[in-house]
């Protein structure tokens, strides 16, 4: 017995030595994805983040100086702390040259949402499980300066799908991201973990198909907002007293990216600088990006009407160097134009809300399209073509 044991355990060491030098093999011929730097000078208002993040005020395990080390680490310039249900007022400082902005994700049993720049302190629980769609929800966005949907399709999705209450949604949550995984995805993953983490991540991440299906079913009616989130918290609990900090702060800041266009540049000034994130957050300026499939910082979309021709054109500039991307516009829901290009020009005079996705060809283990860049609805244009949203029913 004791021999056939032993055998046992030898087998199983040798099947972990082979697979974790097969491993080490594949995850080390993955070339590198970084777009060869286009030297492009930054425009100072254009400004790169971070949304949605834990601390060991809620269910994180780390500090407001860890998520910054981390902030620094993937050099961005602003960061959306969220601790569940704090019921504080938004505070905003700069650390180490960081922009924090301390918001809070308030949990209910009708779903999380961001409450971004409440300016006075909240208290009271929702009124009742029937009345919080209706009440709580409806008063938070009076009186916050945006309210986005928290991983409206997640392990705790929206309830209510018309989005009437809320400012927005985030299209991507990384914490979603690899819970909804198969086979597949993972070996892949566990191929790279070890040996090139921020592609092991990366392997798990997918087009949020069902996000972008909420936001396109909702945009006919009302001018719903994205963003997207990283949702971290390094921290997987194993049992009460036994956790593990992964994925660490620094991976998840690295993996979804938050672009905004501003309306002008930041001051130093940490409060009026929030200000600036959440006015382009509500114009819908910006677009979400996979930090680790490139530097998003120079891609440039843009719609441009021109009311004498009664058309819209969608612009977008990716950087020269870029050779595998593939770009498509979304007209109504529907891809209405795609293009493997790092330059496109595409005109339209159909009515219906515009957004751009764009995907990159890498190989992994496996050669496969990767989504890289993806919008929310794009330009004003489509706002004067759709009636106005009607105010909520106060109760
Ligand atoms: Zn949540
Ligand atoms: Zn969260």
């Amino acid at each position: 017995m004791p021999s056939r044991f032993r055998r046992r355990i030898r087998t199983a060491a040798l099947v972990v030595a082979v697979w974790t030098l097969a491993a080490a093999i594949v995850a080390g011929a993955v070339p590198d994805l970084a777009l060869p730097d286009d030297r492009a000078p930054r425009e100072r208002t254009r400004v790169v983040g971070a949304v949605h993040m834990h601390t060991v005020a809620s269910d994180g395990s780390g500090s407001v100086d860890d998520l910054v080390d981390a902030a620094i680490g993937n050099e961005l310039d602003f960061i959306v702390v969220s601790d569940h249900n704090s019921q504080l007022p938004t505070r905003y400082e700069y650390r180490r040259g960081v922009l924090v902005i301390l918001a809070e994700e308030y949990s209910s049993p009708r779903g999380h949402m961001l409450l971004l720049g409440m300016d006075s302190v909240r208290l009271g629980e929702p009124d009742s499980l029937d009345l919080w769609a209706q009440q709580t929800a409806h008063r938070f966005t009076e009186e916050a300066q945006l309210t986005f949907v928290s991983h409206p399709s997640g392990k705790r999705p929206w309830r209510d799908r018309t989005l009437s209450t809320v400012d927005g949604i985030e299209i991507w949550n990384a914490d979603s991201e690899w819970r909804n995984d198969g086979v597949v995805d993972w070996l892949e993953a566990l191929t790279l973990l070890p040996f090139r983490p921020e592609l092991g991540m990366l392997a798990l991440v997918d087009r949020p198909a069902e996000n972008l299906a909420l936001l396109d079913s909702v945009l006919p009616q009302r001018a719903s907002r994205a963003t997207c989130a990283v949702d971290a918290h390094a921290r997987i609990p194993i049992t009460r007293d036994v956790l593990i900090p992964f994925p660490s702060y620094g991976l998840t800041l690295a993996l979804i990216h938050q672009h905004l266009s501003l309306a002008e540049p930041f001051t130093g000034d940490a409060e009026a600088d929030a200000k600036r994130v959440f006015e382009a957050l509500a114009r819908g300026s910006g677009h979400c990006s996979i930090g680790v499939l490139g530097d998003a910082r120079s891609v440039r979309i843009d719609v441009e009407a021109d009311a004498s021709a009664r058309s819209r054109e969608v612009r977008v500039d990716l950087p020269a160097a870029t050779r595998d991307a593939r770009i498509r516009v979304y007209l109504g829901g529907v891809a209405a134009h795609e293009e493997v290009t790092n330059q496109l020009r595409w005109a339209t005079r159909e009515a219906g809300p515009l957004r751009v996705e764009i995907d990159r060809n890498v190989r992994l283990v496996r050669r496969r399209w990767l989504p890289w860049v993806v919008t929310g609805s794009l330009g004003d244009a489509r706002m004067d073509e759709t009636p106005k949203p009607e105010s909520p029913g106060e109760p």
